[in-house]
């Protein structure tokens, strides 16, 4: 053919990028394009914003990488404003096209967007979706998501015994396209949102683009040669090293899961393998086990009740829900790691767990109160990763978890010296360890001695969340 457009969306990537490498191969001319939607930005029924400025600023550095990458190929990346359902097919007819080439991914919404470009585009325009965000490949799983198990275990065990991961595919060499007017990247000015804060607390500066990802994984990989203790130090709080922090890119499609699991082979074959290097591989399979998750239950997903019709009373006290969010609980633990999120736009495996345990299990709030507020503040926000482990930790999605987390004991464990409460909240820098996760139970004198008046220098406990506990307990 001619021309096929290439419409960019979370797959900001060209190294094993099956839709730019299959339109390249089909089509003499591609034209790439990204979709700056209205819908993406602005706020929700939830109380939020769908974007929050860290996801946006890192948005912005990956399509201008991108544009840059496809430039140094001879293309360009177009950049148009609107719904893609208008740009999309006002492309193809400026530059008479004859394909569109797009990512499918699961998510409600953006499988309406991409049947509504479907249904606009010109008779005889065909759109080739292209499934490119998941480690195994759609097709190749063993049975198919309609009739997936909800359970993690047994559908890793089956995926892991019947299936294998595709090679990744390299970069095109040239991305021959033809000439229109560039577009702006919009900045984070341009989507009303302030410029993120700069926080040198943060576990590590994150950049977008393809390039920044790869120099992270380089970094963590070849250099720090972490990989050998992946799953030992996983659930740390503090610094760049305790976990892979791929996140932000996996998510925005900078890196692909399948290049990284090549990388951890080879890391295997050079270096050493054993449970640690497997366990990133097991991660990304839980990431794979939500996307598919998705494509099965759609947006049952999104409902009070999860994919198990699993009926809770939760509450919407706002006024509880907006200390949560503002990191102003009275509770060190899940204080430190909301001020963490909102000044940096991340957050620790285990920090996002205790927190969303606080809010759905201690407060009873709409579970999806808090997966709207990730959704905003999250750099790495994933609509899949971020709704599915909501909802589990809500106990209304997969497997069928009742129990709790006591905030205060995993504090006492993952932060036993108190060093990551007191970064994020250095208000307590001068309590003892043994009560900086409890300063409610050292006496008014004890707490002036180290500068803390509840109330004042840092919120009283808005929960007594010992007595939580104990009822829960007695469930
Ligand atoms: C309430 C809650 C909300 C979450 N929201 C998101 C989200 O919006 N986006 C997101 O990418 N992750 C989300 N996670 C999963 C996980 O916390 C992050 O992927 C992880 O902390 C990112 O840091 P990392 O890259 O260093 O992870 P690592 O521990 O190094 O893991 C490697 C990769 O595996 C994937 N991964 C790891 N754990 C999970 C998991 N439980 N579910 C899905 N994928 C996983 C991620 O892509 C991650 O980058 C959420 C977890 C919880 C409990």
């Amino acid at each position: 053919m001619d021309t096929a457009v290439v419409w960019f969306r979370d797959d900001l990537r060209l190294t094993d990028n099956p839709t730019l490498v299959d339109a390249v191969t089909a089509a003499d001319e591609v034209v790439p394009i990204s979709v700056v939607d209205p819908r993406d930005h602005g706020g929700t029924r939830y109380g939020t914003e769908k974007l929050g400025a860290h996801r946006a600023a890192f948005r912005r550095e990956s399509l201008l990488e991108l544009r840059a990458t496809l430039r140094e190929r001879g293309g360009e990346l177009y950049v148009r404003e609107g719904r893609p359902e208008t740009v999309v097919p006002d492309v193809v007819d400026r530059v008479d096209a004859d394909a569109v080439y797009a990512q499918t991914k699961p998510a409600t919404e953006e499988l309406e967007v991409e049947n509504g470009v479907r249904r606009a585009l010109p008779d005889g325009v065909a759109l080739e979706t292209r499934w490119t965000h998941t480690l195994y490949h759609r097709s190749d799983l063993p049975t198919p998501c309609r009739r997936m198990t909800d359970t993690f275990t047994p559908w890793r065990k089956e995926v892991e015994r019947e299936c294998s991961v595709r090679e990744p595919l390299a970069a095109p060499e040239t991305v021959p396209t033809p000439e229109l007017p560039a577009g702006d990247v919009p900045t984070c000015s341009d989507l009303g949102l302030e410029a993120p804060p700069e926080d040198d607390r943060a576990v590590l500066p994150v950049e977008g683009g393809e390039s920044a990802g790869k120099r992270r994984l380089e970094a963590y990989v070849w250099e720090g040669d972490h990989l050998r203790e992946y799953k030992r130090t996983r659930n740390g709080l503090l610094g760049a090293d305790y976990s892979s922090k791929f996140s932000p890119w996996l998510a925005a499609g900078c890196l692909s899961p399948r290049w990284i699991h090549a990388e951890v082979e080879r890391y295997e074959d050079e270096r050493v393998s054993n449970e640690d290097t497997y366990w990133l591989v097991f991660e990304l399979l839980w990431r794979d086990f939500f996307q598919f998750q998705f494509h099965k239950y759609g947006g049952q997903f999104f409902t009070p009740t999860g994919i198990r019709d699993v009926e809770k009373t939760w509450n919407h006290d706002r006024a509880a829900f907006e200390r949560w969010a503002s990191g102003e609980t009275g509770i060190p633990f899940v204080d430190a790691n909301m001020r963490e999120l909102n000044r940096t736009g991340y957050m620790s495996n285990r920090g996002r767990q205790n927190v969303a345990s606080f809010l759905t299990d201690a407060l009873e709030v709409d579970w999806r109160w808090g997966a709207a507020y990730f959704e905003e503040r999250l750099v790495d926000y994933d609509v899949a990763s971020n709704w599915g482990n909501w909802a589990y930790q809500a106990g209304v999605g997969n497997d069928s978890r009742d129990g709790y987390f006591d905030v205060l004991s995993q504090a006492e464990y993952y932060d036993d010296d108190g060093e990551y409460v007191r970064t994020w909240l250095p208000e307590l820098e001068a309590l003892p360890s043994a009560s900086v996760h409890r300063p409610w139970t050292l006496s008014e004198a004890e707490r002036a001695a180290c500068g803390v008046q509840l109330g004042v220098d840092y919120p009283e406990p808005m929960i007594d969340l010992e007595e939580r506990y104990a009822t829960l307990g007695r469930r």
